[in-house]
């Protein structure tokens, strides 16, 4: 969605961060003292979160730049830092929390690469690794195409000083970059030492369609994971939300075989074709750090905003019932049997590869992985090995 809107926080001082994304929205910027304007311009509006997606404030982070990520009572945690950048998408997923989570609805910038910068200083001083992600609130590359913090953040990540020592015995952090975009351009040409996953949620094209709107198809975002492992990064790739439909193990397998057998990218697919039919690589097991899946899950006031927003979509219309932390789940034997299904396909082409669940109970792990991370951060410092065993210098 484009964004129409610009609003900014007239207590910011002017500054190139600031300048940077005027001149990329090529958008005639609005001061405004005080929030309650920009609240008002969307809240007034007769679609708020459409209006939300269209209206961009630059303002200033209150709150803590980096959080714990909260996970959910009674599930598996992975034990994930949140680096608070921005909020809300320019894309438009029926199933999206965020159209439920902001009140308002509305994407924000904050400025202050400096305060960013303290803060992760402060992590990478700690013999620790910490996998950080801007995706939580937003979409991580959404940003690439308006501002360079993004090129800004895999640069600090690449130049900590643990991941620069040559000791074997340093930990260090890497960033987690996830989008369904393709909006790589700036990743290229950095020195990025390896210190950034930039990660692809994927689904199947019949859910992208019509349940994505706005996004990359699977085919794009499959090509630009491929120009990134060219580019010496590793990459990672996000299941969430699996959708069960009639066909659906069918579908995942398909997207699970171009993921290592590569795919035919062509302008039909591909916006960013050039028109010539081409067949993109696979991704090579080695280069993915992990790959998480997690079937569909909502909070029950999410389906309200789906029907009123997305009048086509079925995905709220399933076997549900309430998990233990009150979201929306399907029925236990029908997650087991899709994640069974997905878990071997991808067995198939990656034995090694590390797979997690996001929000899974002792059950699920057991019937489909064969074990369970029961101990408290244990699931992280699987997490963490595979960092430190994929994300070494190259
Ligand atoms: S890409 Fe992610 S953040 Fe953006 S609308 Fe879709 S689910 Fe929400």
């Amino acid at each position: 969605m484009k964004i129409e809107t610009l609003f900014i926080d007239r207590a910011i001082r002017p500054c190139e961060e600031i300048d940077y994304i005027i001149q990329s929205t090529s958008l005639e910027p609005e001061y405004v003292e005080n929030s309650k304007v920009v609240y008002d311009h969307v809240n007034l509006s007769d679609d708020p979160i459409t209006k939300g997606k269209q209206t961009l404030y630059i303002t200033e982070n209150h709150g803590a730049v980096i959080k714990k990520c909260p996970g959910t009572s009674h599930y598996t945690c992975c034990d994930y830092t949140i680096l608070h950048t921005g909020t809300f998408c320019t894309m438009d997923c029926s199933y999206c929390i965020l159209q439920a989570y902001f009140h308002p609805p509305l994407l924000q910038y904050f400025v202050g690469q400096h305060k960013i910068d303290a803060a992760l200083d402060e992590i990478f001083k700690e013999n620790k690794t910490f996998r950080v992600g801007t995706g939580e609130f937003t979409d991580s590359l959404i940003w690439d195409k308006i501002s360079n913090q993004p090129a800004k953040l895999v640069r600090k990540f690449a130049d900590q000083a643990r991941a620069r020592s040559r000791s074997s015995n340093n930990n260090f952090s890497i960033l987690e970059l996830k989008t369904k975009t393709v909006n790589i351009d700036s990743l290229k040409d950095i020195d990025h030492n390896r210190k950034t996953v930039v990660a692809w949620s994927l689904n199947t094209p019949k859910v992208i369609k019509s349940e994505e709107r706005g996004t990359a198809s699977l085919s794009a975002r499959l090509k630009a994971a491929k120009e990134c492992e060219r580019w010496g990064y590793r990459v990672a790739f996000h299941f969430d939300p699996i959708v069960i439909y009639q066909g659906c193990e069918e579908d995942y397998k398909e997207v699970i075989k171009s993921i290592f057998e590569g795919v035919r990218v062509d302008k039909n697919v591909d916006s960013s074709s050039d028109g010539v039919i081409k067949q993109s690589l696979g991704i090579l097991p080695e280069s993915i750090v992990w790959i998480s899946i997690g079937t569909f899950r909502f909070m029950p006031q999410l389906k309200q905003i789906i029907e009123n927003r997305f009048p086509k979509s079925t995905i709220a219309y399933g076997e549900f019932i309430t998990g233990l932390d009150n979201k929306m789940r399907y029925f236990k034997p029908l997650r087991i049997k899709i994640y069974q299904k997905i878990v071997s396909f991808i067995r198939q082409y990656a034995p090694d590869v590390l797979i997690y669940f996001c929000m899974e109970d002792e059950e699920v792990w057991q019937k489909t992985i064969g074990f369970f991370p029961k101990k408290e951060g244990q699931l992280g410092a699987m997490l963490d090995r595979s960092v430190m065993e994929r994300c070494k210098a190259c």
